[in-house]
């Protein structure tokens, strides 16, 4: 495995840098949401380049009210300044829909009325866990009235890329993923078109996120080929993990950020990333220090890490802040 960052003080694409944090507003930011946020926007801005905000609102059953606003309080707090306004994607259906009508017309997607549930009686299961798309539709609907989702069909060619931190990643998408849903029965557009148009629009040059998306990226990059897109740079962080392996999160009962101690957070967040800040800086100058030393090939290129959010102790009382360790630093 090798990293495309051996050059220089360069941004991990070509061209001025534009980086982006992309959360969800299904609650407030918690420690992992923190690492993928801090980790982009440092590499964005160690080469003088912006840093976008996009809201993934696109879900809305999921969307929980007053989270937008935790979210941009909590960066704020964090001194994670983001360049020009806020991205919502409940706002940019249009381009959604160009994209979707583009396919359409290029004979590359199809309505399919499968279920969940028939789907889930499948014993080939995707590295996500959901189950491969045998193609049922592919050549007409299997059940005509019933709502129907569109799928994009895919092909047998492996897709491979070059992750800044994980090094080089191939998926066959026919083997390995099936045809995939690019709009849902209930008519909102499917997270992998989405996510491709805005980065597109909003000229995104550097992806840098959570480990837990690389295997989407090769849909990504096959959406981007099929709809003429360039394909930006990518680099995917391990993800924070609980002493069960689950994602630290909302379901997983991760907490809020203290945003009365950002300081703590942010020394935390990068020594997860692989940095190392010295202790007594505490306090804010943290960020500052990270502009300048922050380095994307130092962050562990391992898919999770288990982190536990009670070793990022208070600073002692001689006013000297003691450790904040990583509960287990393998894999
Ligand atoms: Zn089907």
């Amino acid at each position: 495995m090798r990293r495309l960052l051996d050059a220089g003080p360069q941004s991990i694409g070509n061209g001025p840098a534009r980086g982006r944090f992309a959360p969800s507003p299904t609650g407030p930011l918690h420690f992992g949401s923190l690492v993928a946020a801090l980790a982009s926007f440092l590499e964005a801005r160690r080469c003088g380049g912006e840093w976008l905000l996009r809201i993934e609102d696109l879900d809305t059953p999921r969307s929980v009210p007053g989270a937008t606003d935790a979210i941009l309080r909590a960066l704020d707090r964090h001194g994670l300044h983001w360049d020009g306004p806020v991205w919502y994607q409940s706002q940019r259906r249009e381009g959604y829909e160009a994209a979707l009508e583009r396919l359409s017309r290029a004979g590359l997607a199809y309505p399919c009325t499968c279920t969940r549930r028939e789907l889930a009686t499948l014993s080939i299961h995707a590295s996500d866990g959901g189950p491969i798309y045998p193609g049922h539709c592919r050549d007409g609907i299997r059940q005509p009235g019933r709502p129907a989702a569109i799928r994009l069909r895919v092909t047998d060619t492996p897709l491979a890329f070059q992750d800044a931190v994980q090094g080089s990643y191939a998926q066959d998408l026919e083997r390995e993923v099936g045809d995939f849903v690019i709009r849902r029965t209930d008519g909102l557009f499917a997270y992998q078109l989405a996510v491709v148009v805005d980065d597109a629009a909003q000229g995104i040059t550097q992806i840098v996120r959570g480990g837990d998306l690389l295997d989407s990226t090769p849909r990504q990059i096959y959406l981007q080929t099929l709809l003429g897109l360039p394909t930006p740079a990518y680099a995917h962080l391990p993800v924070a993990v609980d002493r069960r392996g689950h994602k630290l999160g909302k379901q997983t009962g991760a907490a809020p950020l203290d945003l009365d101690k950002p300081g703590l957070a942010l020394m935390a967040a990068l020594r997860f990333l692989g940095q190392n800040p010295p202790f007594e800086l505490g306090g804010a100058p943290i960020l500052a220090w990270a502009c300048t030393h922050w380095r994307l090939e130092r962050v562990p290129p391992i898919p999770a890490r288990r982190w536990d959010p009670r070793r990022a102790r208070e600073p002692a009382p001689d006013g000297l802040t003691q450790a904040i360790e990583l509960l287990d630093l393998e894999r």
